[in-house]
Order: C-alpha cells, then structure tokens, then sequence
C-alpha cells in the first residue's frame, strides 16, 4: 500500500511505476490511439481535429476528408469551404480548416510532402503543438520522443503520485524522469483507457482498481 504521507525516492517511484505499467498493460492488452487513420499524415490531421472534440466524433468526419482529401497535395488545393464543411462537427471548424490546409501546403514547400520524423520539425507545421508532434511521433511512427499528455494523463499522473506539477510541460518532464522510456508511447492510451473505464472524473472506481494498492488517492 502507497502511504499518503511518505516521501518517495525516485528509485521508489521507478519501481511502483513499473508495477502500474503491469498491471495497466494486463488490464487494457489493447491499449491503443483510439484517432482512426492509415498514415502519419491521416493521425496528424486527425489529431488538430481532436481539440477540444471527442475522438469518437473526430473518427466520424475522417472518413469522407480522407477520402476526398487523401494527401498533402490534395488538402493544400482543396476550398478551404470544403473543408470547413466536412469538419464542421468536430468544433472550431475555421480555425482547423485553416490549420489543415496551411499545413499541407507547408508540408509540400518546405518538407517534400512527407511528414517529418523530428519532434523539433513537426511544430513547425500550422496546427502542431508539442502534444500533436508526439502523438504523430509515437503512434504513426514508433518514435518516442516525449510523452503526450492529455487531460487524462494529467489528472491520474497527479492521483497516482507520480507528479505533482499542473501544467502538461511540467507533468511530461516528471514522467519522462519516471517511466521507462520503452512506454512513453503507451502510457499514454494505457492512462486513456484506465480513465475512461475505472478512474473516470466525477468518481473513480478505487474499490474495483487493478492500481488501487498502487495509487496514494486510493478511496476504499
Ligand atoms: S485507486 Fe482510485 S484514484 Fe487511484 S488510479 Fe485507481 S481509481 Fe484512480
């Protein structure tokens, strides 16, 4: 059982998270980005829509922009009014439609039209933060060079003790500190899904938690 009250070392905090990542990974064995896509560029796009949206409504609309709109080239040609059209749903419709199509058009001025492998490149790109450019990195491409961050991942780092920061900036560096790096990718859906299915907001579900000895906010 975590005491509330202790002080951890980091080499005790590296050890417990191990044993979150366990029993996270045998709990969630599908653990996955839940945005739809077939390429980098499909979960880039996905991702700017995903602000402020559910992914579910975010996978809704991908499937007739992709089809109309399948590749870099033919997004940065598109009638931003069509594009606007197509997300509509997902929210801050214009803001996106004008992010999505200067993307694509800098994707094909300064980056051939391929998607770049490099945290510092993807934020270049209209649309792009910090959080987006890891999602691309992680999930379309394998490459872990941080750990995205989502309100999910904020809440439950800060339950589970692992942070005490606020801000996404701060919270990634204290888990990038904790976790090994072989799970930065995962962590992040295996988080999605824990809090979608036990630790949900309005009311944990510690009783039923696989994490419950694990977590210091544990309410048995
Ligand atoms: S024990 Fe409770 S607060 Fe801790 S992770 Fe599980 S559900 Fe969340």
């Amino acid at each position: 059982m975590v005491s509330k009250t202790t002080t951890e070392t980091l080499t005790d905090k590296k050890s417990r998270v191990r044993k979150i990542i366990t029993r996270l990974k045998r709990t969630y064995p599908d653990a996955q980005c839940s945005l739809r896509h077939n390429n980098p560029y499909q979960l880039m796009v996905s991702t700017i829509l995903s602000a402020q949206c559910t992914d579910e409504r975010v996978n809704m609309v991908t499937p007739e922009l992709f089809a109309r709109f399948p590749t870099p080239g033919k997004m940065a040609a598109a009638p931003i009014e069509e594009i606007e059209e197509l997300i509509r749903s997902t929210g801050f419709y214009r803001n996106k439609a004008k992010s999505i199509k200067n993307n694509a058009i800098m994707l094909l001025s300064d980056f051939g039209g391929e998607i770049p492998r490099t945290l510092a490149d993807l934020v270049k790109l209209p649309g792009v933060g910090r959080k987006t450019a890891s999602v691309v990195l992680g999930a379309g491409f394998g490459l872990a060079e941080g750990v995205v961050v989502d309100t999910h991942v904020v809440r439950i780092s800060r339950l589970l003790g692992l942070t005490e920061n606020k801000t996404p900036e701060k919270i990634e560096r204290d888990l990038i500190e904790i976790l090994p790096k072989k799970d930065w990718i995962l962590w992040t859906h295996l988080i999605i899904d824990h809090g979608r299915a036990v630790c949900v907001a309005r009311r944990p579900k510690c009783p039923e938690c696989p994490l419950c000895k694990l977590c210091p906010s544990a309410i048995l």
